[in-house]
């Protein structure tokens, strides 16, 4: 069994991708060619957004964006503890400060109701991140920013094309960033990443900055970086979009499978009601998590844990604030679990997986869930 199965996907959709990739080969044109622009404009009308810029990755995403809002040295920018560190990473790049607030123990994404009393004269922007593909909770997070004057920009790394109250991902803010890792939802075969924004302004300092901030050619305008995503990689993205709600559909089977065995036998990552989530991870919480893990590798199913130290405890980010600051995010960490999710896993897959992990947490299961079972 896979954890993220890359071979199954790239079999599914061969044919599409082969072709995509010969005709970059073709043309020739490997930076900012034509499929740069074909899947700015494919992404932004599947967002709603107006603009979509291609950019490195999804950490240079979250760096230009901040650098398009002119994120400066001393400026506050609010985020969750519990993400990739790229999330934190890029603010401190500028010189900034990351102020973590905690988050929701229900589905691990940052609190809206602790926002508030983190604001300061220095604070800029807000910065969620919709943890294993659940958008955070937008509505309040965007009426705070509202209120204070401040930017939101949705670090969505893992939930291209999640929805928020029938809107997509990457489409419920300022800004919204994505990334195409591999194992991303929406994945590349290298490095690549995407903002999107509806502020015209915004886009355009957004393109000059990942050419080095050139308005016109050899004419530097502002600092920029090196942040272009490559023709090949976008070639790639466009062949893999046309089977990506099919995708999409697939991985929702396998969390509804999950969560039909595991609900209220084992504490699950919560699912609003008023979004979808793009299941860049399915994730459950566990007590004894080691030796839960250990049993899984021994019954041949892989696991990992996304995050296993929150971002305020990591060394380089420990003196920028309290090591108690955050507690419920210092306690997720010790518990979550996150189980193999792929478009790819089947039914059968699924069960055998929530049923080793009852076993492991020594939940019993009851006969007739094992007597459908051929063991
Ligand atoms: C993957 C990820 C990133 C970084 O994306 P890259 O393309 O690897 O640079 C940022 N934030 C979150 C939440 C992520 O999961």
């Amino acid at each position: 069994m896979e954890f993220i199965d890359l071979k199954s996907q790239y079999q599914a959709s061969r044919e599409l991708i082969n072709a995509r990739i010969a005709a970059v080969l073709d043309h020739g044109q490997y930076i900012l060619g034509p499929e740069v622009a074909e899947l700015e404009a494919r992404l932004a009308a599947y967002t709603g957004a107006r603009h979509c810029v291609t950019v490195a990755s999804g950490t240079e995403a979250l760096l230009i964006s901040l650098m398009a809002l002119g994120i400066r040295p001393g400026d506050e920018v609010i985020t969750t503890p519990f993400s990739f560190i790229a999330t934190a990473e890029v603010i401190v790049l500028l010189g900034a400060l990351p102020v973590f607030v905690d988050i929701d123990p229900a589905t691990c994404n940052i609190a809206p109701g602790l926002i508030e009393e983190a604001i300061t004269p220095r604070t800029r922007a807000i910065m969620p991140v919709s943890l294993y593909g659940q958008p955070a909770d937008m509505t309040e997070i965007n009426a705070i920013a509202t209120r204070h004057g401040l930017a939101v920009i949705e670090d969505g790394a893992q939930s291209f094309g999640a929805t928020y109250r029938g809107r997509k991902s990457c489409n419920l803010s300022t800004v919204g960033c994505t990334s195409f890792f591999p194992s991303k939802p929406l994945g590349c075969y290298g490095d690549g990443g995407a903002l999107f924004t509806s502020d015209d302004a915004l886009a355009a300092a957004a393109r000059e900055i990942r050419v080095h901030g050139q308005s016109r050619r050899y004419v530097h305008t502002r600092v920029g970086v090196g942040g272009r995503m490559d023709t090949l990689q976008c070639a790639i993205v466009l062949a893999k979009l046309e089977r990506f709600d099919w995708e999409l559909a697939q991985r929702q089977r396998v969390a509804d499978g999950y969560e039909a065995l595991l609900s209220g036998r084992v504490q699950l990552v919560g699912q609003a009601r008023d979004r979808t989530s793009a299941f860049g991870q399915y994730t459950v919480v566990v007590e004894e998590r080691e030796r839960v893990q250990a049993e899984l590798h021994a019954a041949g199913i892989p696991t990992a844990v996304h995050y296993p130290v929150p971002m305020h405890l990591q060394p380089a980010y420990a003196h920028l604030s309290r090591a108690d600051a955050c507690p419920i995010a210092s306690i997720m960490a010790a518990r979550v679990l996150s189980l193999p999710m792929s478009p790819f896993l089947e039914d059968g897959e699924a069960r055998q997986v929530a049923q080793s992990l009852l076993r492991a947490v020594r939940v019993p299961i009851p006969a007739a869930e094992l007597a459908s079972e051929p063991v």
